[in-house]
């Protein structure tokens, strides 16, 4: 089959996983919402900028989607519908709930089409390079039609289960994102009052077993109260609302994650929601 790949959704991850997937030849098409940003990215890569998301899906086999929350993505798939083509591959890289998965595949089905939940994690660094994690949920059939736009975003692609199963371990990923988040930017401030140097600081103990993506990444930019996205914090307030209704249905305490999420929420009262995750620092000295 040859591939005639589209996206849908330009923001801070989905742009440079259009340029990745133009790269290897795939990208026939683009849309966003604010159609500038399409136009641009388009008139870059020499592609086309559809006018609209039924427009892309009736000449793309592959569609992918990567948009802010569940309500944005079901919006989406609404638009698209009347043009997904029978056979075509619907694949969201979006970070949404188990239910808006399946509710995107139920509508998908109704033309003939296949979806994918596909969450990804490695930031926009990770976009950029094409290296990113990828969480499948869906048939391993559709998956393996997928495979080349998912290669050409990601370094690891792990088939997880049915539909939902992507999104079921991306909220793994973000209760960790949020330990990390509290680990690191605690640790930080507290090296600060002692009056360290805090860039020798980062360097050295990202060498031993205190070292992550994050304090490497983020650590250098909210010592110096720089705290650009990145990943917007109002995004994983929004993702850690999921993980917390998902422990409540399973009866399971998250303490780390709501508290969190209590000050992520300060944070965005304060007007810092779309800052980057890392503006915990800001509550921590
Ligand atoms: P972003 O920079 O804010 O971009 C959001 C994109 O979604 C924009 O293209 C926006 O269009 C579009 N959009 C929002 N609502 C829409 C709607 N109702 N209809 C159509 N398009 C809509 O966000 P991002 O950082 O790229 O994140 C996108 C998704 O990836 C989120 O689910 C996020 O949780 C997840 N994610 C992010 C990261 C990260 O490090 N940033 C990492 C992993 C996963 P406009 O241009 O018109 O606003």
């Amino acid at each position: 089959m040859t591939i005639t790949a589209g996206m849908i959704g330009l923001g801070a991850m989905g742009a440079p996983m259009a340029h990745n997937l133009a790269k290897q030849g795939l990208l026939t098409s683009v849309w966003n919402r604010t159609s500038n940003r399409a136009d641009h990215l388009a008139a870059a890569l020499n592609i086309q900028a559809s006018e609209s998301p039924e427009a892309l899906a009736k000449t793309c086999n592959i569609i992918a989607i990567c948009v802010s929350r569940d309500q944005d993505v079901l919006e989406v798939i609404k638009m698209l519908l009347p043009g997904l083509q029978p056979g075509a591959v619907v694949i969201d890289h979006s970070t949404v709930s188990i239910e808006t998965a399946r509710e995107a595949a139920e509508k998908v089905k109704t033309q003939g089409a296949d979806f994918l939940d596909a969450p990804v994690s490695g930031g926009v660094e990770g976009a950029r390079a094409g290296t990113l994690s990828v969480m499948v949920g869906g048939s391993r059939q559709a998956l393996d039609k997928a495979l080349p736009v998912l290669q050409a975003i990601g370094q690891r692609i792990e088939h997880m289960g049915d539909v939902g199963s992507g999104q079921a371990t991306k909220a793994v990923n973000q209760i960790l994102c949020a330990g990390i988040n509290q680990a690191v930017t605690e640790a930080l401030a507290f090296g600060m009052t002692l009056g360290l140097d805090m860039d020798k600081v980062i360097d050295v103990v990202s060498g031993g077993a205190a070292g992550n993506w994050f304090l490497e990444k983020r650590g250098p930019t909210m010592i110096r109260h720089q705290f650009e996205p990145g990943f917007k914090l109002a995004l994983h307030h929004k993702d850690l609302k999921i993980c917390q209704q998902m422990a409540e249905q399973a009866g399971i305490p998250l303490p780390l994650a709501l508290q969190t999420l209590e000050d992520y929420q300060r944070l965005m009262d304060q007007g810092f929601g779309e800052e980057d995750i890392s503006a915990l620092f800001r509550l921590k000295k």
